[in-house]
Formats: structure tokens, C-alpha cells, sequence
């Protein structure tokens, strides 16, 4: 007669040793796939912001001074439709007194915004 019992399945030791390592794998892959989703957001943001910038710049240069967003859209020289940025910001062009057109990104703010030097008049 065998005293030695056959085992099936896993002990409580093997169960936990398996659930704290994927906790640990659990605890550096989240906030990594966070950052590398905002890092990505920004950059789309960003991309629009250069969008409008460069749309605002060929508006500049036709008609010699800068406009807001929603008269850009539609425009030969400006964008077929407005930019949306991922995070959901709304973007806005503010046309200063001296000329100089500044683009932000409501959620994104300084991280995306572009100010655009007044357009210099040629004098033709
Ligand atoms: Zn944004």
C-alpha cells in the first residue's frame, strides 16, 4: 500500500505566486499604455495645431491678415473642416490688436499652442 497521494491542480502558494506576478506586470503596463495614449493625443493635437497654422499662414498671405477658425474652414486656402483634437479640446485662433494670430487647443493649452507673428505688409 502507497502512502503517496497523487496531486491534482495547484497549491494556495502557486495560485498567489502567479497572481503578484501579474499584478507586478499589472503595475508597470497600465500607466506605460496611459502615457504612450496621451503622449499620442498630444501629438495628434499638435498636428492640428500646424494645420491651422500653416491654413492660417496661405489665409495671411492672400488676404493679408489672419482669421478666426470658423472663417478659415471652408476656404480654398484654409481647411475643408475643423480639426478635432483626441482629447476633445476646441481650438481656437485669436487674432491680436497688432495682428499676430495666436492657436491654442482648450485641453491641451500651452503644450500645443503656436502664435503666428503678424503678417508683414508688402507694400505693393
Ligand atoms: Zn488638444
Amino acid at each position: 500500500m502507497s502512502t503517496r497521494k497523487t496531486r491534482r491542480g495547484f497549491s494556495l502558494v502557486e495560485l498567489l505566486a502567479v497572481v503578484l506576478i501579474l499584478a507586478v506586470l499589472a503595475a508597470v503596463a497600465v500607466p506605460l499604455y496611459l502615457n504612450t495614449q496621451a503622449n499620442a493625443s498630444r501629438r495628434t493635437c499638435s498636428a492640428n495645431v500646424a494645420a491651422i497654422a500653416a491654413a492660417e499662414s496661405a489665409q495671411a498671405l492672400r488676404g493679408g491678415a489672419y482669421v478666426t477658425l470658423a472663417n478659415l474652414i471652408g476656404r480654398s486656402e484654409g481647411l475643408a473642416e475643423s480639426p478635432v483634437c483626441p482629447s476633445g479640446g476646441a481650438y481656437t485662433c485669436t487674432v491680436a490688436a497688432d495682428g499676430s494670430c495666436t492657436i491654442a487647443c482648450a485641453t491641451h493649452a500651452a503644450a500645443t499652442q503656436k502664435v503666428l507673428a503678424a503678417p508683414i505688409a508688402d507694400g505693393l
